[in-house]
């Protein structure tokens, strides 16, 4: 790379901004692609920041609800919707707002359009009146991230079907509402709606909520997500939706029905089964770009693509479709253009459903190591033996450690509770610098605290907890 070197970036999202600001801060020439008012992409205008904005609301609302148990009732809640969108979009506009204030202080081109490859080094810009612009490049950078999957052959066109983005503008609190999907997003979303008043019905077509967690700190949340949901019906698919009137008509079929009828009319569906990406960019089949059959867009380790001055990062280079995953990948593709030594390969990439109770683990999971036959002790700490939890009245969390037997070092980390988001960074931490159990353990941890149970499960393992007694099996 020269210092010249003009970087342009397409997509604006949490993996094309971060890239683009970082090629800036290493003197870089940088132009960043977007069709957004500001940077900001699926994450902060429709997807993790008003999701969270609006999740904490739904928290209050039960939490509200649940200090009757400790005394303090308060009434029925009224819901201002055209107040409640106004502070979600107040929280979307300063975000988005403060990344063009950076991009600009950065000195960075910052063009709303959508690119498409004309070759290896150029791209047409086309703008929002419909002009085209060339715009030429030494390297590329493609961050053009996902969009929500649809049922196939069974979508319908009706003001009543949503998607997360429409489910986000929060049009109405439907009285009924079914949740087509029960990974993270149907989740918070279908939280959400529930603590608003909607009878809100969960439908999956696997076994379980939330497919790739692991069953022992699902089964936690999968009984609160029964209690505040009308339905949760598991191991059912829908087969056919019809607008019926003031709803939607939907039947379903599956083992999992049991005396739920097969049909029924909800007033709105929302379809959250999961995101698909963008990855065929107009133009890209112009150059040497790989895209594979999922629509995944091929890189390598430096998330350099087939064709050497494109690099492509984010959701639409593959799972976990995650903003920090996308951010970190941008990074690392930044520091490869720089000509740095560098390679995106994480042990623990977290991931949290923002539920309550949050779920967060990051690293190996229990059933990932039963898959690969993996020998691991794993360390549970139940927040029942917790100062801090039963201060919250919240006992049903649970933390716990994927202990290497042999080397005691962590190799994944798991957490149930309020909180747990947040407390899933530590264990990043320890996966990611190699601690092991006895680091976690003699690490001092304020108390009272729920961090304290990441420090216990460390005990656990060694047998000698304060709070549990569980004295270590012999081998
Ligand atoms: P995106 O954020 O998808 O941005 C891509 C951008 O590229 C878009 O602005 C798009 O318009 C633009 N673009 C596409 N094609 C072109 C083109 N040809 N030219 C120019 N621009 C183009 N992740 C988390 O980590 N935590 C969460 O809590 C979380 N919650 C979520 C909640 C919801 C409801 C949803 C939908 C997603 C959530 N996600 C969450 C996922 C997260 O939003 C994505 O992983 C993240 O946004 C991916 O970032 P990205 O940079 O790859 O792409």
């Amino acid at each position: 790379m020269s210092s010249t070197s003009h970087v342009v970036v397409v997509g604006g999202g949490p993996g094309g901004y971060a890239a683009a600001f970082y090629a800036a801060d290493l003197g870089m020439r940088v132009t960043l692609v977007d069709p957004g008012e500001n940077p900001g992409g699926v994450c902060l205008y429709r997807g993790c920041i008003p999701s969270k904005a609006l999740l904490h609301v739904a928290k209050l609302v039960e939490e509200a609800k649940h200090a009757a148990a400790w005394g303090v009732a308060f009434g029925a809640p009224t819901i201002d919707l055209n107040r409640l969108r106004g502070f979600k979009e107040k929280v979307v506009n300063q975000l988005t707002g403060g990344l063009g204030q950076l991009s600009k202080q950065r000195k960075i081109t910052y063009l709303r359009g959508t690119a498409a490859f004309r070759d290896a080094h150029s791209l047409d810009i086309t703008g929002d009146d419909g002009k085209t612009t060339p715009l030429a490049f030494d390297y590329a950078v493609v961050a053009t991230g996902s969009r929500p999957a649809t049922v196939p052959g069974l979508s319908i066109e009706s003001p009543r079907l949503m998607d997360s983005t429409g489910a986000l503008e929060l049009p109405d609190i439907p009285q009924s509402l079914l949740v087509v999907g029960g990974g993270y997003i149907g989740l918070e979303l279908g939280s959400v709606y529930a603590a608003l008043g909607t009878r809100v019905t969960v439908v999956e077509m696997t076994g379980g909520l939330l497919p790739g967690a692991d069953r022992d700190l699902v089964n936690i949340l999968a009984k609160r997500i029964e209690k505040i949901c009308e339905k949760v019906l598991l191991n059912t698919k829908v087969v056919s939706m019809k607008e019926a009137g003031e709803g939607i008509a939907v039947t379903f079929e599956g083992e999992g029905l049991g005396e739920h009828p097969k049909e029924r009319t909800f007033d709105r569906v929302l379809v959250s089964i999961g995101r698909r990406p963008n990855g065929a960019v107009p133009g890209l089949d112009r150059t040497r770009v790989k895209v594979n059959q999922r629509g995944f867009i091929e890189v390598d380790e430096k998330l350099q693509t087939a064709e050497p001055s494109i690099y492509a990062i984010g959701d639409v280079v593959g799972e976990p479709m995650l903003a920090h995953k996308a951010s970190h990948e941008g990074r690392v593709a930044v520091e490869a253009i720089a000509g740095e030594k560098v390679a995106f390969e994480p042990l623990a990439i977290p991931a949290v459903v923002f539920t309550d109770p949050e779920l967060a683990w990051c690293g190996l999971t229990e059933s990932d190591a039963q898959t690969q036959g993996r020998k691991v002790t794993v360390a549970r700490f139940p927040w029942a033996a917790s100062g801090r939890a039963l201060t919250l009245d919240r006992s049903d969390g649970v933390t716990k450690l994927i202990i290497d037997p042999a080397t005691e070092r962590i190799l994944g980390v798991g957490i149930v509770g309020p909180g747990a988001g947040e407390l899933i960074a530590e264990g990043v931490l320890a996966v990611e610098m190699g601690a092991n159990a006895t680091d976690l353990k003699m690490s001092i941890h304020p108390h009272p605290t729920l961090s304290e149970t990441l420090m216990e499960s460390a005990e656990v393992f060694f047998g000698h907890a304060t709070h549990v007694y569980r004295p270590r099996r012999t081998q």
